[in-house]
């Protein structure tokens, strides 16, 4: 079955949604909402787009996170979102370490080719905002738009990726691209 093409936007979770750590968040305990998402998100979910998050979490596969403390993280920061009127649809969700070689840990753009495969969005139009360069790399590889925030680790990784618009947050994202759809 093909469904008609999809208005979407993709996210990555750790220093866009949420405050980035160190070795990642490993406990619900440990999750901070980065203070611009909930609004950014609501402004895309009222201008019509589907959300959807593809994020590494490594930490599964290192052992030091469950699959389940991941599943209870992602419900809260989709519980903070839901508060301020957006949704986020879905999480695809890396849990491979670098050393086990998948396809869909990011750089690599399988989780972005999953999502495709079930939403069947077009790539030319279609955004993933991140905060770092595999976010980036994944993006080209698979031929949708990269854009970067000055969040978690866009701080530093923007600095690397001249020709990728880059904007202070979330929010100031969701205003571009809600903005830019509203013009003649
Ligand atoms: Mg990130
Ligand atoms: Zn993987």
């Amino acid at each position: 079955m093909t469904r008609k093409p999809a208005k979407v936007v993709l996210l990555d979770r750790d220093g866009v949604l949420n405050v980035d750590l160190p070795c990642g968040v490993r406990a619900l305990a440990e999750l901070q909402m980065e203070a611009s998402a909930p609004a950014g998100v609501a402004a895309l979910s009222k201008a019509g787009y589907t959300v959807l998050v593809i994020t590494n979490q490594g930490a599964v596969g290192r052992g030091e996170v469950s699959r389940a403390e991941v599943d209870r993280i992602n419900d809260t920061i989709s519980m903070h979102i839901t508060a301020a009127g957006g949704r986020i649809t879905h999480y695809y969700v890396c849990p491979h370490r670098n050393e086990d070689n998948c396809a869909c840990r990011k750089p690599k753009p399988g989780l972005l080719q999953q999502a495709r495969d079930e939403w069947n969005f077009d790539l030319a139009t279609t955004w993933f905002l991140g905060d770092a360069s595999r976010d980036v790399e994944a993006a080209l590889a698979i031929g949708v738009r990269p854009a970067l925030v000055l969040t978690g680790k866009g701080r530093t990784e923007s600095a690397e990726h001249p020709h990728v618009p880059v904007f202070a947050n979330i929010a100031a994202f969701a205003t571009f691209l809600t903005t830019q759809e509203s013009q003649p």
